[in-house]
C-alpha cells in the first residue's frame, strides 16, 4: 500500500476497527514521509481459513455453507419471513467472520465455530438460538443440554 499523496510505503496503521454493518476493516493510516493520515476500507476475506471438522478433515472455510446452517434453522421459527431470515442469517455471519479474523489463526475448528455462531444468535434471537443449536446438534442431547445450561447461568 501506499500513501495517496505522497506514494510513500511508510506507513502505519493508528487506529484500527471492524465496521459490523458492510463486513469491512476500517483503518486509520498515517504516513511517515509526509505525515498525512488517511483511511482505509480493507474488506474480511476468509478463503485463507482452513476449517478442522469433527472427524479431523480440514476444508476450506464455506460461507455459503455456513449461510444454509443459520437460514435454514431461522426459516424455521414462527411468522418467519423468507427476506428477514436472510437478513438475519447475513447479519449473523458478518458478526462470525469479523469474531473469526479477530482471532488472527489460519485453522479453526467447527466446534469454535459452532460456539461463536451461537453466541451471535443468542443475543439476536433466543428462540433461533434453539433451533440452530438442536439442528446443529440434535442428536447430542447431553451437549445440547450442557450447552443451553451454559447459557441459562450466564
Ligand atoms: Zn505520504
Amino acid at each position: 500500500m501506499q500513501c495517496p499523496f505522497c506514494q510513500s510505503n511508510q506507513l502505519f496503521v493508528t487506529n484500527s476497527r471492524p465496521t459490523v454493518k458492510n463486513t469491512q476493516i476500517w483503518r486509520r493510516r498515517k504516513c511517515l514521509s509526509c505525515k498525512e493520515s488517511f483511511t482505509t476500507y480493507e474488506n474480511i476475506n476468509l478463503s485463507y481459513l482452513k476449517v478442522i471438522k469433527k472427524n479431523g478433515k480440514i476444508q476450506r472455510y464455506n460461507r455459503a455453507k455456513l449461510f444454509v446452517s443459520i437460514y435454514h434453522p431461522a426459516s424455521e421459527t414462527k411468522n418467519a419471513d423468507r427476506g428477514q431470515t436472510a437478513n438475519f442469517a447475513e447479519q449473523i455471519i458478518q458478526e462470525v467472520e469479523i469474531e473469526i479474523m479477530l482471532r488472527k489463526q489460519k485453522t479453526i475448528s467447527t466446534q469454535t465455530i459452532l460456539e461463536i455462531v451461537l453466541e451471535k444468535i443468542y443475543k439476536k434471537s433466543p428462540s433461533v438460538f434453539l433451533k440452530y443449536l438442536t439442528y446443529r446438534e440434535g442428536n447430542n442431547e447431553k451437549k445440547v443440554i450442557a450447552i443451553i445450561q451454559r447459557y441459562l447461568s450466564k
